[in-house]
């Protein structure tokens, strides 16, 4: 008996297992090839996931880069604290999601 990583959730089971015990998907009716399959698809969808998100994350800094550009906010309103805020939040968020990208790539 080996632990494998289940294709579904990438958490560890056995792999006599007949379906997952953390997802409960049923494993037994699956040949390698197709849980194989299962796991390209879920890190596809998972780098797809990271895109996305890595793409509203940049449009965040984007429109806080923006509206400190073009709409000038007197430092300490309102508008000046949002537009600050946008801007770190959207570049912390892109780099987290870059780091995530390159972890998922080296799994
Ligand atoms: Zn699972």
């Amino acid at each position: 008996m080996a632990l494998v990583n289940c294709p579904n959730c990438s958490k560890k089971i056995s792999s006599l297992a007949k379906s997952c015990d953390h997802c409960h998907i049923e494993l037994s009716d699956m040949d390698t090839e197709q849980r194989l399959n299962m796991k390209r698809m879920k890190k596809i969808e998972q780098s797809q996931k990271l895109m996305n998100q890595s793409m509203v994350a940049m449009l965040l800094f984007c429109a806080g880069i923006g509206s400190m550009f073009w709409g000038e906010p007197e430092p300490g309103s309102m508008q000046y604290n949002l537009a600050t805020g946008a801007g770190v939040i959207g570049f912390v968020w892109y780099l987290v999601n870059r780091v995530r990208m390159i972890i998922l790539k080296r799994k």
